[in-house]
């Protein structure tokens, strides 16, 4: 079938991405699904950092590549394979496709599953094809799942069926922010009742994780960004003491408010500069999480005999250290109590036309999500 999608052909661009424009929104020739594939009207697709990532460079891909990887949609046809989904069921795209079968899978670690990082590398889906094609170009998948364009053929590994009742943009952020974010907190840091938990970096993931915090019942919950308005906006999502990243005296002050120390940091910005905050404001056994992925040459140093004499643990977060089957569902049903606030995770909507502009947003770090919304 013939479609439109945002297709990146260059990575580097200058900015602003209104006048450079990585993103051409040019009309693609989708191949119907494969038998483990199903075909998604896309109703909404979040702008994540990670599609930033790709446009800069900073994470090398395949191109030319159909980015979006946030997303919801309706299933408008199945392949022959695909059980538990149906035409006209809603659902929400996850960023590593889950074989089911490999070592990673079958220990209960999805995010680790091996054919799916491979496939995500490749630029293809899990089955290793391209349903995508511009002209007798073939054109990649971004992590199995361009959802910058009207339709998706994603493999049914990658989707996770919502409720209807649930609107798009929101449902699209529990496939990024939300899966993200609150199981760094829940599932990587495992905070509990009480426990001091840090959050630095405020983008859409890290408001997730601060929400996530306060969900679980964390407190103090401290949030840490360079720019104050998302220290606002922090502190009404359920963060208790809020700190301006450039403070000069910023450890000893988070280290004031926790008595010695968090429990739990979770580092959400991407940055090196982040994760140094994260490690020394962590107490004494406790547990620094990072999960938001700097550049991929980017190196960091800690002391190995803090590590041992302080029993520290440092450990990488990747899609929430869960299972999206598991894991969207629960989050979902704490969305309708009212515990997890993610419809204010959203601050704009634009049209797949001005997703540059979308991106120019993004790059400067104003607002949390920016959702491309799609005509019925
Ligand atoms: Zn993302
Ligand atoms: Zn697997």
């Amino acid at each position: 079938m013939r479609t439109r999608g945002a297709i990146l052909v260059v990575e580097g661009a200058g900015r602003p991405y209104a006048i450079s424009r990585p993103l051409k929104i040019l009309d693609i020739e989708l191949d119907p699904p494969g038998p483990t594939e199903a075909l998604v009207r896309i109703g909404a697709a979040g702008l994540c950092h990670s599609d930033l990532s790709v446009i800069e460079g900073n994470r090398p891909r395949p191109l030319p590549m159909l980015l979006g990887h946030e997303a919801a949609g309706i299933v408008v046809s199945v392949g022959q394979d695909v059980h538990g989904l149906d035409v006209g069921d809603h659902v929400i795209t996850t960023f590593v496709p889950a074989c089911r079968l490999c070592e990673s899978c079958r220990s209960g670690r999805p995010a680790l599953c091996e054919p799916g990082n491979a496939s995500n590398v490749a630029g293809t889906l899990l089955s290793g094809e391209r349903r995508i094609h511009l002209g007798d170009r073939v054109i990649n998948h971004h992590v199995g799942i361009s959802a910058f364009a009207e339709y998706a053929v994603i493999s049914a590994k990658s989707l996770v069926k919502v409720p209807a009742a649930l609107p798009f943009d929101v449902a699209a952020a529990f496939g990024c922010a939300v899966i993200t974010g609150v199981g760094a907190a829940i599932n990587a840091a495992q905070v509990e009742p009480g426990m001091a938990v840090a959050v630095i970096g405020l983008g859409g993931v890290g408001m997730a994780a601060v929400m996530g915090a306060r969900a679980v019942g964390a407190s103090p919950i401290v949030a840490i960004d360079l720019n104050p308005d998302k220290l606002s906006i922090a502190a009404e999502f359920g963060a208790t003491a809020t700190f301006q990243a450039s403070q000069p005296d910023l450890i000893a002050a988070v280290r004031a408010t926790t008595a010695g120390g968090v429990d739990a940091a979770l580092e959400m910005a991407g940055s090196v500069q982040a994760l140094n905050i994260a490690w020394a404001i962590t107490r004494r056994g406790g547990t620094t999480v990072t999960s938001g992925l700097p550049r991929s040459d980017s190196m960091a140093s800690y002391s190995p005999a803090q590590l041992v004499a302080e029993e520290r643990i440092l450990r990488g977060s990747y899609l929430g250290s869960g299972d999206p089957t598991n894991d969207v569902p629960k989050y979902i049903g704490w969305y309708q109590q009212g515990r997890l606030p993610v419809e204010r995770l959203i601050s704009s909507h634009l049209l797949l036309d001005d997703i540059n502009s979308g991106m120019d947003l993004l790059a400067s770090a104003s607002g949390l999500r920016h959702m491309v919304s799609f005509e019925e």
